[in-house]
């Protein structure tokens, strides 16, 4: 036989899929598992969207045919996005300063952009918040980059140490590469303030550093317009940048890969340039994105009154983590748990760093069947009416020791 593989090692487990798997050959009936990081509803199910149900029928019955997209996607598709994002009358839209290319979802989005920094900027470093979602620094490491952590997080107040992160961000060379949570922020669901996003555009701008944001819950926090607060000061600073999103979880369409790299330039002439980059990268790597995804949610984002059904069921996906954050706070509090849990309510998005330890973690999941990232990150959007009493008692258990 051939000893082509013979030394290949086995690479480590993703620490979230492994988590799944334990999940799955755990044979209580009652366990439950924060770890995903996936919008389930009250019945614990992904839910299949009206507004995306509706979209569908009608493209079944128009049976179109399967032609190759454009290797930057659907223009149709392309043009809502940058409305979600800068807003449906932003200059720079009109200036022509924005060029998007759809991707596959804000993954792929991530690493379209990143293949393209390292053609531009091919010796700089990338930043990513301490902690970040871990695909970030996989990702920017595999694009060729070095990739460092900036300050973000504050364990003593479960938010944002601001003046850690100026301070941090303030000693990076110009032309830093900068990764930036739009809101949400995935792991720790501790976001930053309209005045601290005002601050940072300008430290960025002052340092000359590379912003990279990353909308992957548009429309999880406070809805669609608000949520696009970063992008917007960003946008009226006059500095270039990048952004990736994602309708994985806004239109819960995680399985059909849409997302979106959209590129802040100087001006038009320079965003076509920019753009004819960037379909390198795209041309030499999956060639051009796939036709549903793309054209679902442009059939959706154009239409007004479709339009208006997914704002009604986002803004249902968004209450219902809301009251699940309340609810978890307060049965907490009944069980007469000492520990301040407020900051559940205040942290945004599908999940909350709960502060719970490593050996906390792994007790609920030995004695209860409830199975979270050993961080102490738990899915918000994994709790529902029937399993919050439980976990609101493994909780209680557990930290009172
Ligand atoms: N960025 C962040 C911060 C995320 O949390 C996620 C998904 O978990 C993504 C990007 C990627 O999303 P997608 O599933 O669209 O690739």
């Amino acid at each position: 036989p051939s000893a082509l593989f013979a030394a290949v090692e086995m690479a480590p487990r993703d620490p979230i899929l492994g988590l799944n798997e334990a999940y799955n050959a755990d044979t209580r009936s009652n366990k439950v598992n924060l770890g995903v990081g996936v919008f389930f509803d009250d019945d614990g199910k992904i839910p299949l969207l009206r507004a995306v149900q509706a979209a569908e029928k009608a493209r079944l019955a128009a049976m179109p045919a399967r032609g190759y997209q454009p290797i930057e996607g659907l223009a149709a598709y392309n043009q809502a996005v940058q409305k979600l994002l800068f807003g449906a009358d932003s200059q720079l839209l009109a200036a022509g300063r924005v060029l998007t290319v759809e991707a596959l979802g804000g993954t792929g989005a991530l690493k379209v952009g990143a293949d393209y920094l390292k053609r531009l900027l091919p010796g700089s470093k990338v930043y990513i918040s301490d902690p970040s979602w871990e695909n970030h620094r996989a990702l920017f490491e595999a694009a060729g980059f070095p990739v460092e952590t900036y300050p973000y997080y504050d364990a003593a107040t479960r938010g944002v140490n601001f003046a850690a992160l100026k301070a941090g961000l303030g000693e990076l060379p110009a032309g830093a590469i900068i990764v930036l949570h739009a809101c949400c922020h995935n792991p720790t669901g501790a976001d930053l303030g309209v005045a601290q996003w005002r601050e940072l555009v300008d430290i960025c701008a002052a340092r000359r550093l590379v912003p990279f944001l990353d909308m992957a819950y548009q429309g999880f926090a406070d809805g669609v317009e608000a949520d696009a607060v970063a992008p917007r000061l960003f946008a009226d600073s006059g500095l270039s940048f990048f952004v990736s999103s994602s309708f994985s979880k806004s239109f819960s369409l995680y399985g059909e890969r849409v997302g979106a790299l959209s590129i802040v330039t100087a001006g038009k002439e320079e965003a076509a340039r920019v753009l004819s980059q960037v379909k390198r990268v795209i041309r030499t790597n999956y060639s051009n994105p796939p036709t549903h995804g793309g054209a679902v949610v442009a059939a959706v984002l154009n239409d007004p009154a479709l339009r208006q059904q997914w704002d009604e069921e986002l803004a249902g996906m968004r209450e219902r983590i809301r009251a699940m954050r309340s609810s978890l706070l307060a049965k907490l509090q009944e069980r007469g748990v000492q520990q301040d849990f407020s900051f559940i309510t205040q942290q945004r998005g599908m999940f909350s760093y709960t502060g719970l330890t490593a050996a906390q973690v792994e007790r609920l999941k030995d004695e209860f069947g409830i199975y979270a990232v050993s961080t102490g990150r738990i899915c918000l959007a994994a709790l529902n009416t029937r399993n919050i009493d439980y976990v609101a008692d493994a909780i209680a258990t557990v930290v009172k020791g």
